[in-house]
């Protein structure tokens, strides 16, 4: 126990500023040794600066970063030993796969015979133990970045950085290397810090991730709980899809509240409201049922026309016009679909009060 807190990561009041922009900006988090955590946010959010400044390629304006007590915050790179991915594989193009593998090793001043061993071992952990001998152009995308991944595990990194490797790309193969990744993690058990914008990978891999947001972490937490109860409109409309209603308290008991929007009146659950309050309420898209009669089991119930509608194969996501409340956006399972998909035709949208979660305007 105490062994795994002196590797525990943490990361305290971090700020980087150029000039008079943060681009970190009060950030702190701690990551126990072997998680997989994972920071998310749009572009220029501060990912790469809070990554860079844990490499130690980034001299941070304030804050620490420690390791257990033992405080890094100014220690050089290579005295870090963490091992880094980036989004552009960065393979030396006229070294073979092994020796791209056994560089950190020769710079390390490690004996011929050790790197022989440690190569193989690293190649078969990203399973290209057979294509030692290869160029790195006689081998696809993917496989390269699975090279420069083993040429960041090869020198038994306590802490594994990656930012953005799987964005260069294309949707399948970064699919699979989800898998790859997430599987090799369980495998090996570092610890993994992932930066990324694409909201599926995080929720994919991550046993945690941190929302950025101009430079300040907004939300942080596991995947499920960051999905079902995200806390402002940038958090659910960020990982995820939402539609939002915004609302007028109307009547509120310790369990649940009533709010009015657009003539219509609908039930949440959730105590803490004040009447009159405004209540601005997010519902994911696969939480609205779509059904042709209206469903006597549900808490809200409200008729809308179908706007337009995308085919998916798993499911059929509507556009559907609600009057007062305006588009609203519902996904339907198309194996078990029995609405017609016509334009203007009428349908039934329906949900329970904790299907959907009041959340903070931005
Ligand atoms: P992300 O990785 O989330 O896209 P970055 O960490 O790269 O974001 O950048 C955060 C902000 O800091 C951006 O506004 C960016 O323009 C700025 N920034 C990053 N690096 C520098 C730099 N070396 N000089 C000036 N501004 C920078
Ligand atoms: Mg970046």
């Amino acid at each position: 126990m105490l062994a795994d807190n002196a590797k525990t990561l943490h990361i305290r009041n971090l700020v980087k500023r150029y000039g008079s922009v943060a681009a970190v900006d009060d950030v702190s988090f701690t990551v126990e040794r072997g998680r997989f955590v994972t920071l998310l946010g749009p572009s220029g959010s501060g990912k790469t600066t809070v990554l860079m400044s844990i490499a130690g390629f980034v001299e941070p304006s304030a804050g620490r970063i420690l390791i257990g007590e033992r405080d890094i915050t100014h220690l050089p790179p290579e005295k870090r030993n963490f091992g880094m991915v980036f989004q552009g594989y960065a393979l030396f193009p006229h070294l073979t796969v092994s020796e791209n593998v056994a560089f950190p090793l020769r710079v390390r001043g490690i004996p011929a015979t050790d790197t022989a061993r440690r190569v193989k071992r690293a190649l078969d952990m990203v399973q290209l133990g057979a294509l030692g001998e290869r160029l790195p152009r006689q081998l696809s995308g993917g496989q390269q970045q699975r090279v420069a991944l083993a040429r960041a595990l090869v020198f038994e990194p306590e802490l594994l950085l990656l930012d953005e490797p799987l964005s260069a790309l294309d949707k399948k193969l970064r699919a699979e290397l989800q898998w790859e990744l997430k599987a090799l993690h369980q495998r090996v058990g570092l610890t993994f810090i992932y930066v990324t914008h694409d909201q599926d990978e995080a929720l994919s891999m991550s046993d945690e991730i941190a929302i950025l947001r101009d430079g300040r972490i907004v939300q942080s937490g596991g995947p499920g709980d960051l999905y079902d109860r995200p806390r402002s409109r940038f958090v659910a409309d960020f990982l995820g899809k939402s539609n939002f209603i915004a609302g007028v308290v109307e009547h509120a008991d310790g369990a649940g509240f009533v709010y009015a929007c657009g003539g219509h009146r609908f039930g949440q659950v959730g105590g803490g409201e004040t009447v009159g309050a405004a209540a601005l309420i997010a519902i994911r898209p696969e939480k609205i049922r779509v059904s042709q009669e209206s469903p006597g089991d549900r808490t809200n119930r409200v008729p809308g026309r179908i706007v337009t509608w995308s085919f998916f194969g798993a499911d059929i996501q509507f556009r559907i016009r609600v009057e007062g409340v305006g588009e609203l956006v519902a996904t339907h399972p198309a194996w078990k679909s029995a609405i017609p998909l016509q334009a203007d035709s009428r349908v039934w949208l329906s949900w329970d009060g904790d299907d959907s979660i009041r959340v903070a305007e931005d």
